[in-house]
């Protein structure tokens, strides 16, 4: 099958440069330059984020909080005022017999002089619920007269993501000028048209579609992101992608890596746990030997739901790695969960003879100057830290394997960083990630075409499911009553307080007085208390008493999401549950229920509940199965915070939905697999026209 020929020279217009538009001066380029835009291509596929419909005109009286939509209306009421700040409030009404409030913060004289009663003004926004009734603050608007009331455009207008320095109007006519110049399709084409679903268009036809949606479009389609121009682009940019994933995984397959394959050290180790290891635990472990017995460098990904037995996986090739004299490097993103990653492991193998030793930030002075000796001369077999592991003047004697525990904590390049410790002649250690957050399927297959993936899909046996039920915050009394029963029996409690959108100050505050409230409702407790802004050793010295059994209820902010494990706690409270994200309620939840007794969850909200958190917490209600919480977040929110925007650059798509599109990617596997035979060059060309710079940086 022969591919298009797409021109490549450098008098290719893809590639000139912005300068050459008007308009673009050395100040402009560099504020596009600074968002990674330099040729003309780089503006064809800054795409619009999204479109504003101004081909019909709501009524007032159906506007819904949250959905943008075009209204006009007849001035009914002025007001100034600067009390706290200058404002400005525009009262509109229409034939709907309803009214709706603008808002400025920001205005000028001759904004306000515009606004005389009986004006009419034709705006756009997103409408919120304000004080009295809905509002749009700072809406687009323009006055009309009367001739024109009611006369509408004919296509949708597209919104461009900002770009500092750079107005939205300037923007729309720089992108205009780079469509002019836009090539003849064939010339444009990368992809062999029959490769493609015969539905979608050219590339040419789908940029001129997305860019200057023509009259007739279909309008819908486009707002939802479902009409075959983006459809067209999702797929170029998702192939682009993938590409650019599996060639980050052949670069780091070219270094070599150490072969360490005896195992009589951790088989010690494992004869010495007090527990058998789970089926899923051994098969994933045997799936690490394996991996570990080879010359280049594993990059495996391990998804275990919360108390799964990840650590222990982590241990057992730990030891893989000493026992052929080399050192392991496990980093965890909190320092309470490094130290409890520490005791463990001190635990585990202190007995066996090996040595384990604890760098993380708050190790300083001559403690720390030993740690670093020990970690570079070699004494050190196996280190336990946080994000002090990769900074620099950690040297390491020979690191042969990084396991990195909850990796949705950490971006991309921390794991880098740590991978880069590695150093001597190119040799780069295995890298083991470990993820409490499962995720989904499609997703996995997209952000992470570099990693294999192991799923410890089995939870050690005597578990009890916990039971969660949702309450109403008004019943908080009764749960004083229910703690006390619990401690009574020699449980222990978690009070999780939570609010959202507010700084840690005021959370810690609001955690503050609930805990003084508790600790007087229950005086015969022990009750204990921790929140981010506590120094570390006094938020250390807190979870160390729960631990030890030493207080009955610990009053927390979120600080104790991660990883820590105290099997006798069977109960826990999460105040203002509603504003919490799936993952983060499934993380919390999972630190009850982690011994024999039978433990629950109980999640209070504030209501009223938004449909969302409806259905987020009736989810919760309904499993406690990682995979479908995920599955379920990914719906209700979008991967881009699912799995952190640091992460992949997943939440930098221009145009493609992985959630929306996930039904093409079978098409962009097979589209990838092909050109990665066949036509390698178009492959390279495609990474370099969606990616560009970026992919330069992350294969850096
Ligand atoms: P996670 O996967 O959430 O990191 P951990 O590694 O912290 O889970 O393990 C949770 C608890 O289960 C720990 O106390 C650990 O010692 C224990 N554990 C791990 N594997 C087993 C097993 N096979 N049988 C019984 N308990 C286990
Ligand atoms: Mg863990």
């Amino acid at each position: 099958m022969p591919v298009p020929a797409a021109a490549a020279m450098p008098s290719d217009p893809a590639h000139a440069p912005l300068t050459g538009l008007q308009g673009v001066g050395p100040r402009v380029a560099e504020k596009l330059a600074a968002r990674g835009m330099a040729t003309l291509q780089d503006l064809w596929l800054q795409l619009p984020r999204q479109y504003e419909d101004r081909t019909r005109l709501a009524p007032i009286r159906g506007l819904q909080a949250g959905v943008a939509a075009q209204v006009e209306g007849v001035v009914e009421a002025v007001e100034r005022s600067f009390r706290y700040r200058p404002m400005l409030r525009v009262a509109i009404g229409d034939d709907s017999n309803a009214t709706l409030v603008l808002r400025f913060f920001h205005f000028r004289a001759a904004q306000v002089a515009q606004f005389a009663p009986g004006v009419r003004v034709r705006c756009y926004g997103t409408p919120r619920l304000g004080q009295h009734g809905l509002e749009m603050v700072h809406p687009s608007y323009r006055i009309v007269g009367d001739d024109e009331a009611g006369a509408l455009g004919d296509s949708l207008d597209p919104v461009y993501p900002a770009i500092e320095g750079i107005g939205p109007a300037t923007l729309r006519k720089l992108i205009a000028q780079a469509l002019d110049r836009l090539p003849e399709a064939d010339a444009l084409e990368l992809l062999p048209r029959d490769w493609l679903d015969g539905a979608l268009p050219g590339l040419r036809e789908a940029l001129l579609t997305m860019h200057r949606p023509p009259q007739g479009a279909d309008v819908a389609a486009l707002i939802a992101g479902t009409h075959p121009a983006q459809r067209r682009l999702a797929l170029e940019e998702l192939l682009a992608h993938h590409l650019s994933l599996r060639r980050q995984r052949i670069a780091l397959q070219a270094h070599a890596a150490p072969v360490l394959e005896g195992a009589a050290l951790a088989e010690r180790l494992r004869a010495s746990l007090p527990f058998a290891l789970t089926g899923a635990q051994q098969r994933v472990f045997a799936q690490v030997r394996d991996d570990l017995g080879k010359p280049v460098p594993m990059l495996r990904l391990v998804q275990g739901d919360v108390g799964s037995g990840k650590t222990v996986v982590a241990a057992l090739a730990a030891m893989l790695a000493v026992e052929d004299g080399r050192q392991a490097a496990l980093m965890a993103p909190t320092e309470l969960l490094a130290e409890q990653h520490l005791a463990n492991l001190r635990a585990w193998l202190e007995p066996l003879g090996v040595n384990v030793a604890w760098l993380a930030g708050k190790v300083t002075g001559r403690a720390r100057a030993a740690a670093l000796a020990q970690v570079a001369e070699g004494q050190a077999q196996v280190v336990v830290g946080t994000h002090a592991l990769m900074q620099e003047g950690v040297a390491f004697h020979d690191l042969a394997l990084a396991i990195v525990d909850e990796q949705h904590r950490f971006g991309v390049h921390q794991r880098l960083a740590l991978r880069d410790k590695g150093g001597e002649g190119g040799r780069v250690p295995h890298q083991l990630v470990m993820t409490a957050t499962p995720i989904p399927r499609t997703l996995a297959m997209a952000a992470y075409a570099d990693l294999d993936v192991s799923a410890i899909d089995e939870l050690p046996p005597g578990r009890t499911p916990v039971q969660t039920v949702v309450l109403g915050a008004q019943r908080r009394p009764e749960l004083i009553e229910r703690i006390r029963a619990a401690c009574a029996e020699g449980r222990q409690a978690y009070w999780v307080c939570t609010i959202i959108d507010e700084s840690e100050e005021i959370v810690a505050q609001a955690a503050q007085s609930t805990f003084e409230l508790l600790s007087k409702a229950l005086p015969e407790l022990r009750v204990g208390f921790v929140h981010g802004r506590m120094k570390a050793g006094d938020k250390q010295a807190a979870m160390r008493a729960f631990k030890a059994g030493e207080l009955d209820l610990l009053v927390a902010t979120t600080v104790i999401e991660v990883g820590v494990d105290v099997p006798n706690a069977s109960l826990m409270i999460v105040e203002n549950a509603e504003r919490l994200g799936l993952a983060q309620l499934h993380q919390l939840r999972g630190r009850v229920g982690r011994g024999s007794a039978a433990s629950s969850c109980v999640l209070l909200y504030q209501p009223p509940l938004s449909q969302m958190a409806r259905q987020r917490l009736e989810t919760m209600r309904e499993t406690s199965d990682g995979f479908v919480i995920a599955e379920k977040d990914l719906e209700l929110r979008g991967p881009g915070e699912l799995l952190g925007t640091r992460q992949t650059g997943l939440a930098a798509f221009r145009v493609a939905d992985l959630v929306r599109d996930a039904d093409l990617l079978p098409l962009v596997h097979d589209i990838g697999e092909r050109l990665q035979r066949e036509a390698p060059d178009i492959a390279d060309r495609l990474v370099e026209r969606w990616i560009g710079g970026a992919a330069r940086y992350a294969s850096a």
